[in-house]
């Protein structure tokens, strides 16, 4: 197994987690916990963030 390969793997085990993070998070809308400071902007910044998220996991 190559190293590129071990790096996708955990990279991809870090986006499950942010999602499962972001999705558990008992916030409505994105708090500094979850998304972030930066996310907290705009409306639904949880929503899109976890559909980034989601995108990007696979
Ligand atoms: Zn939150």
């Amino acid at each position: 197994m190559g190293f590129a390969e071990q790096l996708f793997a955990l990279h991809h085990e870090l986006l499950r987690a942010t999602v499962a993070l972001i999705r558990d998070c008992p916030c409505g809308q994105g708090c500094p916990a979850c998304v972030g400071p930066e996310a907290m902007a705009g409306d639904g910044g949880k929503k899109h963030s976890l559909a980034l998220l989601e995108l990007l996991a696979g």
